[in-house]
């Protein structure tokens, strides 16, 4: 009876599935539009539980976007909208996809749009994949097929985003893990027609009841994916579940969604070469002729302002006023720390320097600033005792000098080097930014713009709109300091 069960359920699933793809070859098109399939960047969400969803959705889950799209029971194309997996209408819930599409948005290009299709089953082994098996109702590698199908319908297969793994958390399961996601990815990018189609893994959660067992299973699928190249893997040890200690809470799911993405761009993306323009000291030349200009480029850039001490009649007329840092901040510019009064670190005390930076936070925080993540060495002299407090303070990224590309594999994230662009050094930064080639990330340190007073530090306005317009002609990515979040892996 059971099994009779089985075999009605799959026939149902066929005879559904023809009637969708007679019934989608008629439409490929959304709100009325025709969809460019080169326009449409698929993505196929496959595993068990934790991919297929488990959160609780909440009002900002359920809020669309015209350009990340799913489908509906149907098949045809709608405004994606969590929870986008209706194949356990029991047991839905928040996933990664909505999050991962909106995500995405950031980095591709304005005329593309991210279809994301759901095909994951919760409970399901990594063999069930393999062997078509029909679990919950749904024969595992059918559903892939057909969400294969209809992505090639309506775009262009991207990659798959792969999140499984619980189930064979178990001796057996970690001895055949390298064997299955060889066999089973085989088999993706066979059905894909793609050999080289990128699978993204996400690790599993570090908050299990067998956690010995959760950690092996990460283990494999990492030493799995140092032998096959499109892949890659994302890690969520610092994630939390929902109470159960096996599903990732909403939190934690939208918090995966971006981190597939930032791994698809990382490691796949359309690669352009990347600058980080930024500006020291609070000087008001910043307000009245950088902001200006970095707004004829439509560029963004950070700031990195202090309270610069001089005597109060020149402060008065050389820095900016914390009405201006705030206007800078409104106009989507990042404000980064430079501590209260350009101390060099290592000549403070712990105490005293947890000051300096926390003088900056305030004002911040008076002003309506968010809190600074970034942050810059007076002088650029870092030491060993003032990173540990920038870490211990939440500062993701502290920049220094040194003349060199940042590069996010080796480099330390609180060491970041830069390239200091002035009238006096401009052969070399000019070089830098001329060969600064497509993924690689050049950041550069400017001052005053200009400083009629120090002709070691000035930087003509002149000069500063020749290296823009270079930025522009060459379609560089040109971000602010914070940005480099997703160009950094986890
Ligand atoms: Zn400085």
């Amino acid at each position: 009876m059971f099994v009779k069960i089985r075999i009605m359920k799959y026939f149902l699933f066929i005879v559904s599935f023809f009637a969708v793809m007679s019934y989608s070859s008629a439409q490929n098109n959304f709100s009325g539009h025709k969809l460019d399939p080169q326009k449409v960047w698929v993505f196929i969400l496959a595993g068990q539980s934790n991919m297929s969803g488990r959160g609780k959705v909440e009002a900002q889950d359920t809020v669309s976007t015209p350009r990340v799209l799913s489908i509906n029971k149907k098949g045809e194309i709608v405004a994606a909208r969590e929870p986008l997996n209706f194949n356990e209408p029991k047991m839905q819930g928040l996933g990664c996809g909505l999050a991962f599409g909106k995500e995405m948005l950031n980095d591709i290009p304005d005329d593309v749009s991210i279809l994301v299709l759901q095909t994951a089953v919760g409970g399901s082994s990594i063999n069930q994949w393999i062997t078509n098996s029909t679990h919950r109702g749904i024969p595992l590698f059918s559903n892939f097929k057909y969400n294969v199908e209809i992505g090639k319908q309506y775009g262009t297969i991207k990659a798959i985003l792969w999140h499984q793994g619980e189930s064979d958390a178990n001796p057996e399961g970690i001895r055949q893990r390298q064997n299955d996601l060889s066999t089973l990815f085989k088999m993706f990018r066979s059905t894909v027609g793609n050999d080289s189609l990128p699978v993204l893994l996400g690790d599993l959660g570090s908050f299990s009841k067998t956690p010995a067992l959760f950690s092996q299973i990460n283990e494999q699928n990492r030493i799995y994916a140092a032998s096959d190249r499109f892949t890659s893997v994302i890690s969520t040890s610092d994630l939390h579940h929902r109470g159960d200690s096996l599903h990732f809470n909403s939190e934690g799911q939208r918090e995966m969604g971006k981190r597939f993405a930032h791994e698809y761009i990382r490691k796949f993306g359309a690669k352009k070469p990347i600058v980080v323009l930024t500006f020291d000291d609070g000087s008001v030349t910043h307000y009245y002729n950088v902001a200006p200009l970095l707004k004829k480029y439509g560029f963004t850039a950070t700031f990195f302002v202090c309270d610069y001490p001089r005597k109060p009649e020149v402060a008065a007329s050389k820095n900016m006023t914390w009405n201006q840092i705030q206007a800078l901040d409104k106009m989507g510019f990042e404000i980064g720390n430079h501590t209260g009064h350009h101390k060099g670190v290592g000549n403070l005390t712990k105490t005293e320097l947890v000051n300096e930076i926390k003088y900056i936070e305030d004002k911040c925080k008076a002003y309506g600033i968010s809190k600074p993540v970034s942050f810059a060495y007076p002088g650029n002299r870092s030491d060993s005792a003032a990173r540990i407090v920038l870490k211990e303070m939440g500062y993701v990224f502290a920049r220094v000098g040194g003349s060199r590309y940042f590069n996010p594999e080796t480099d330390d994230r609180l060491l970041i080097p830069s390239y200091t662009m002035t009238d006096k050094l401009d052969e070399k930064s000019s070089r830098a930014l001329q060969e600064l080639r497509p993924g690689q990330i050049l950041i550069f340190t400017i001052h005053e713009v200009p400083d009629p007073d120090h002709e070691n530090y000035t930087t003509a306005p002149e000069l500063l709109e020749k290296y823009l317009k270079l930025m522009s002609m060459n379609h560089d990515e040109v971000i602010a300091m914070k940005d480099l979040v997703k160009y950094c892996k986890n």
